[in-house]
């Protein structure tokens, strides 16, 4: 045989043997993370611009929805930025998304206002605090310097002092290294910022910003879930969501791997499953508003649409596409023949570097089934990508080192275990 015919063949065989394909994996990751689907956030509908084309991928690979519609409406009341939002520090205008974000439960602000310097000094010297006390800052922002922010339990102390009443004070500005941004369902009384913090030192005295919140009640929003049957009725589902922070301003929050990649995964997952019946049955959820505090997730226990006393386990995709440390199985170690079941496919195969099951952590959809009773584990992968809840979430900054490895693990699993 040729040496070109030999190597087709074997690279052939090679992916046939490993089922995903990684260009749709790509294609997905890409198509979700464009300008056409503004951040899967609440901004143009982007959201449900997300979950359509996830329902039509599904129908393209032949994948049902359990009952008539692929989709699972709910409503929330969720708060998003409208026009153009504006920070000047000393007059020098800051980037939206890149230099700034406001937290997210943050109310309108418009004009000037001075900005106070708290330090360790001022909160602990009875001098000094009389001072501050008899200080008029409810037209004010505060920030508190590192001797403050140094030390957690007077930071926070602090920062709930003058955030409640009688000394509610205009807004904080939070210094951090990069500001993230996400999506909240409720609406603060005073408005905290994050700022690079290299714009901001004690000469800073006085901050301009032009921020428009929008508060919408009852918008409305969905889960996107198929059903692939299997011999059992038992049912092994797999979550992952789809929602992202959307915009602010002209920032886009393209979410490439938070988590387009979870739900490229899933796809790839019920591909394969469609194809080779499984034993169980698979149910696979794109869970939206998880970036707005697990609430397509907390919803679907509310209301499953599959028996949840025949969800024999739940493994939840989100944020797959990095990974250069290490693949962590969150949740894990709560079951023990389930890791045991997973790391000896993982030792003889070799399919993941550096496999690390975890214990117990609430930080993503997982924790709404586990509080059920029902056992959820969650694939995240860290390293590789330090563009967390920022603009720079670009499906071309994500290489996914350990993709496939996961996908061929989670595979051989769902094949095996019993
Ligand atoms: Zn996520």
């Amino acid at each position: 045989m040729h040496k070109l015919a030999v190597f087709t063949t074997i690279a052939l065989l090679c992916h046939m043997a490993m089922g995903q394909d990684m260009t749709k994996v790509k294609q997905v990751v890409g198509d979700l993370s464009s300008k056409a689907f503004y951040g899967r956030g609440y901004i143009n509908k982007g959201d449900s611009l997300a979950a359509d084309y996830i329902a039509h991928a599904l129908k393209q690979q032949r994948i049902k929805p359990l009952e008539k519609s692929y989709f699972q409406h709910f409503k929330m009341d969720i708060n998003r930025y409208i026009g153009t939002p504006v920070l000047k520090i000393d007059g020098k205008t800051l980037k939206n998304g890149i230099d700034w974000v406001p937290y997210p439960s943050s109310p309108s602000v418009h004009g000037k206002y001075p900005l106070v310097w708290i330090t360790k000094k001022d909160l602990t010297h009875k001098k000094a605090l009389t001072r501050l006390l008899n200080q008029d800052l409810k037209s004010s922002f505060i920030t508190f310097d590192t001797s403050v922010t140094n030390n957690k339990e007077l930071y926070w102390f602090a920062r709930n002092l003058f955030t409640t009443q009688p000394l509610l004070v205009k807004g904080v500005v939070d210094r951090v290294k990069s500001p993230k941004f996400s999506a909240r369902r409720y609406l603060s009384d005073y408005i905290t910022l994050r700022v690079r913090r290299e714009f901001l030192s004690p000469e800073v005295n006085e901050i301009e910003v032009e921020l428009e919140n929008e508060f919408l009640r009852d918008y409305t929003s969905q889960n996107v879930m198929g059903f692939i049957k299997g011999k059992t009725d038992t049912c092994i589902t797999l979550i992952g969501h789809y929602d992202h922070m959307g915009m602010f301003g002209e920032a886009m929050y393209p979410g490439a791997n938070d988590n387009a990649s979870g739900d490229a995964m899933i796809l790839e997952l019920g591909k394969y499953f469609k194809k080779h019946k499984p034993y169980y049955s698979i149910q696979l959820i794109f869970f939206g508003a998880e970036e707005a505090g697990f609430y397509g997730s907390e919803y679907y226990v509310a209301h499953p649409v599959y028996p949840l006393e025949k969800t024999k386990l739940v493994i939840n995709f989100d944020m797959v596409a990095s990974g250069t440390k290490w693949t962590e199985l969150i949740h894990a170690q709560l079951y023990p023949a389930i890791e045991k079941a997973f790391v000896n496919i993982n030792d003889r195969k070799n399919y993941i570097e550096h496999l690390k099951p975890t214990g117990y952590e609430a930080t993503s959809d997982h924790i709404n089934f586990h509080d059920k009773g029902i056992p959820a584990l969650f694939f995240w992968t860290a390293g590789g990508n330090e563009f967390y809840h920022e603009p720079g979430d670009l499906a071309d900054t994500i290489n996914y080192p350990s993709f496939e490895g996961i996908y061929n693990l989670v595979c051989e699993f769902i094949e095996t275990y019993r």
